[in-house]
């Protein structure tokens, strides 16, 4: 480890306990990096530098004081870049949209005040698909970030850039959000490791809401340990998420101690093996397997009968709830206003129009549509209803195997600009979808590169709703047999 910018959180932790450095020159270091880096990857928006050495400092003295382990997490001192939808308080949250462009987070987010109350330093933010919607941070209104490891390349989506600032070495560790897909795709793309935490384990307060029944935020970081640490300070109840249970946190990084795959039972869902998915990522994720068998795994052969349809219930539910948590941004209360408008219903129409881009445009549109009299029943309702039957297949599969391996995307980074068709991006989460719709927890683990164009690709391990343990130690036996 050469530079102090590569580090973990673990390692990073590790040489702060030690007094190896300063969590002051940690940050400097990383600002360094990013004023280096960023203007050719785009992974920041903003960057609040003089900010990010007030909380270093504070973390320095926190660490003079209590220095011996007596501090609660090994994320003080440790700077995490934030995507662009999570409040900070005194800090932009744009969504990278032109609606918010100029807005300034009056609150921290739950997992915000968590991450500083661990002492963590969250002063930059990165770049995202408009309100989250797509698959390559191509649908940002705010920059172009690009893939790290090859910058003609998307680094995916939505959460591009916590994978590029994570892939690039550009922080220590970065904060991600998935609806259906936009922690572990980026991680694929961007050699990241990226968690979706199951449905309710992290508070949403603070964050801005894309679709209410299955967004999550999860760690993006450079090993599973760092993915359990930082899941450690996101995780559990809030009494501002009803979606949140009460019910205790398991100690994630001691789950990992002694991780082996010997006689763990890994399912293998038929419906992920298909034709179309690319070569590469057929080879990577045969190699996985591989590797998961020659670790003492038993492989097992499943089935999720309704995977077919999952795309199709995810297109519907997750655009009518767009639809009605975007009707906020009326042009009255957030960002935006259009200057021409004589009355209030100009306003909102004018302020949306201008405000809004296609992608999110189109969501607010098919979800209207498939909640509007008539059709709520045969699209909404009967999607609902599909959703409980994908749910049971997960349920089934998990009372048989203790986790599932999938590939993350059906193909490795693609060039910018290269996908057009709004389809053809969506199906980007075909991997991805089904177990956000289910609830259930999954991860996304580097596995490899391509043969000829050395582009990162992961492998998913998909878990039992609430046992990140579990999953976790999975991905880290894994990991350690890769
Ligand atoms: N790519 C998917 C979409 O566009 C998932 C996005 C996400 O997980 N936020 O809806």
């Amino acid at each position: 480890m050469s530079e102090l910018y590569e580090l973990g959180i673990e390692g990073a932790a590790e040489g702060l306990a030690k007094g190896e450095f300063s969590s002051v020159e940690l940050t400097q270091a990383v600002i360094d990096r990013v004023r280096a880096e960023n203007p050719r990857i785009g992974a920041y928006l903003t960057f609040d530098e003089e900010g990010a050495l007030a909380a270093a400092k504070a973390a320095d003295e926190a660490i003079a004081n209590g220095r011996a382990g007596a501090w609660p997490s090994r994320l003080l001192g440790i700077p995490v870049a934030i995507k662009d939808l999570i409040n900070v308080k005194g800090q932009p949250c744009t969504c990278a949209s032109k609606i918010l462009k100029g807005y300034v987070s009056p609150y921290d987010a739950t997992v915000i005040k968590n991450l500083k109350a661990a002492g963590a330093v969250c002063a930059g933010r990165v770049n995202m698909d408009e309100f989250a919607m797509g698959s390559s941070t191509e649908n940002s209104a705010l920059g172009r970030t690009v893939n790290p490891y090859d910058v003609t390349r998307v680094p995916g989506g939505s959460s591009g850039g916590s994978a590029a600032a994570v892939g690039g070495n550009m922080c220590i560790a970065a904060l991600g959000t998935d609806t259906g897909g936009s922690i572990r795709q980026p991680a694929s793309f961007c050699n990241c490791v990226g968690l979706k935490p199951s449905y309710g384990r992290v508070s949403r307060f603070g964050v801005t809401a894309f679709a209410s029944s299955l967004d999550q935020v999860g760690p993006m970081t450079k090993s599973v340990t760092d993915a359990a640490l930082l899941l450690q300070a996101l995780a559990g109840h809030d009494e501002m998420d009803g979606t949140t249970p009460d019910e205790p946190v398991p100690d994630y990084a001691a789950a990992l101690a002694g991780a082996s795959l010997k006689g763990v039972k890994i399912g293998l869902p038929k419906e992920y093996f298909i034709d179309g998915l690319d070569p590469e990522v057929k080879r990577l994720t045969d190699a996985a397997v591989a590797k998961c068998a020659a670790a003492g795994a038993e492989l097992v052969e499943v089935s999720l009968p309704h995977t077919e349809y999952a795309m199709a219930v995810y297109y519907i539910v997750a655009p009518a709830e767009a639809s009605a948590n975007l009707a906020r941004f009326d042009g009255v209360r957030y960002g935006h206003r259009s200057a021409r408008s004589d009355d209030v219903f100009n306003l909102y129409a004018r302020s949306r129009a201008e405000g809004f881009g296609p992608e999110v445009k189109r969501r607010i549109i098919m979800g209207t549509y498939v909640l509007s009299s008539g059709y709520y029943d045969a699209y909404y309702g009967r999607a609902l209803k599909v959703r409980t039957l994908i749910r049971r297949d997960f349920e089934e599969a998990f009372a048989k195997v203790d986790a599932l391996l999938t590939p993350v995307a059906p193909t490795p980074a693609f060039k910018i600009g290269e996908v057009q068709d709004p389809l053809t991006m969506y199906l980007n989460d075909l991997f991805t979808i089904p177990s956000s719709l289910a609830g259930n927890c999954a991860i996304s683990v580097p596995a490899g590169f391509t043969a000829d164009t050395h582009l990162p690709v992961g492998v998913q391990f998909i878990g039992d709703a609430y046992r990140e343990d579990r999953l976790l130690r999975v991905a880290k036996a894994f990991e350690g047999a890769s």
